[in-house]
């Protein structure tokens, strides 16, 4: 039996993640801080999804109806299936992670790349060469945003190089060997692995220990809990530039604020807060 969904009382709208696990989100606290915030009379929930119920959970999604989502995994390839269109970003990356209503039809778009984008636009220069490490869902909406910006050399490396090759396939981009990873010299370095996360990964890094990096590389990690990776510490100590998994986040979760609401948060006061609640 699916969860039924009550609506709020005094008339709010209604939107939330789905998910399955969902364990412990983020988006609850900083999507209903940012209501608060801007006096919006909406409330955001976490509505853990097993796949077997997502069909009736979409439809009560339309029949509510509820006015935005977050789609996170393993839902974020299926939910394409209940929606009346999608972007151009989803169409490339083959992922939704936000759903929103424009009149009567319900659409899919993909935050993620632009989340991803948003500190790399707001560099001096472009830069030139990526390396991305990692293959799997995260890691297609980093080469579809080094695409859009243009970033014309853009190599994968992954531990498993099936995924790599197929990956850079469908990008028609190139692939490193995991073992040789760091023998690629580029200008932007992106973990896109769970490598450094909170858990039996905190403290591990995706990049070989001692390796010698020069200032003029930016260090980027999309793991943003810990904020200061062993990662992003490695580049910091050798004079990198660096961008957290924390800006990407923030940013990713504005552009569904904006998609949902027509309004934007304080992006500085959502990271203090997210940051807190991290620590
Ligand atoms: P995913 O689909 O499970 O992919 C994980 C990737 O990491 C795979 O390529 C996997 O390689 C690689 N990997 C896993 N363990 C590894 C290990 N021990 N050594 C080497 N490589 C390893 O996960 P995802 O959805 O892409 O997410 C990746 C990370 O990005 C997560 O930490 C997630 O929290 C983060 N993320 C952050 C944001 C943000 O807003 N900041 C947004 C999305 C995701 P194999 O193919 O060899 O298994």
């Amino acid at each position: 039996m699916s969860q039924k969904i009550v609506m709020p009382e005094g008339g709010k709208r209604l939107y939330g993640i789905i998910g399955h696990p969902l364990g412990h989100t983020m988006s609850p606290a900083l999507h209903n801080w940012a209501f608060g915030e801007l006096g919006i009379a909406g409330e955001y929930r976490a509505f853990p999804t097993p796949p077997e119920e997502l069909s009736e959970f979409m439809a009560q999604v339309r029949e509510l109806p509820l006015s935005g989502l977050s789609v996170t995994i393993p839902h974020k390839l299926a939910v394409g299936n209940f929606l009346d269109g999608v972007s151009e970003r989803v169409s490339k990356v083959g992922a939704t992670n936000t759903l929103y209503w424009q009149g009567k039809r319900l659409l899919g778009e993909n935050t993620d790349v632009y989340g991803f984008m948003a500190p790399l636009t707001q560099l001096a220069t472009r830069p030139k060469s990526a390396l991305v490490l990692g293959a799997g869902g995260a890691a297609r909406a980093v080469v579809a945003g080094l695409l859009e910006i243009g970033v014309p050399e853009i190599v994968i490396s992954n531990r498993n190089a099936h995924k790599a090759e197929g990956l850079a396939a469908e990008f028609a981009v190139s692939v490193q060997d995991w073992d040789e990873r760091s023998g690629f010299e580029t200008e932007l370095i992106i973990n896109s692995t769970p490598l450094g996360m909170l858990g039996e990964r905190v403290g591990q890094n995706p990049l070989p220990e001692g390796l010698c990096l020069s200032p003029h590389q930016t260090l980027y990690d999309l793991v943003y809990n810990p904020v200061r990776t062993k990662f992003l510490q490695q580049g910091e100590a050798q004079g990198c530039r660096t961008i957290d998994g924390l800006t990407m986040f923030v940013h990713q979760a504005v552009e569904q604020f904006r998609l949902w609401t027509g309004q934007t948060f304080d992006l500085g006061q959502a990271r203090k807060l997210i940051a807190a609640l991290l620590a």
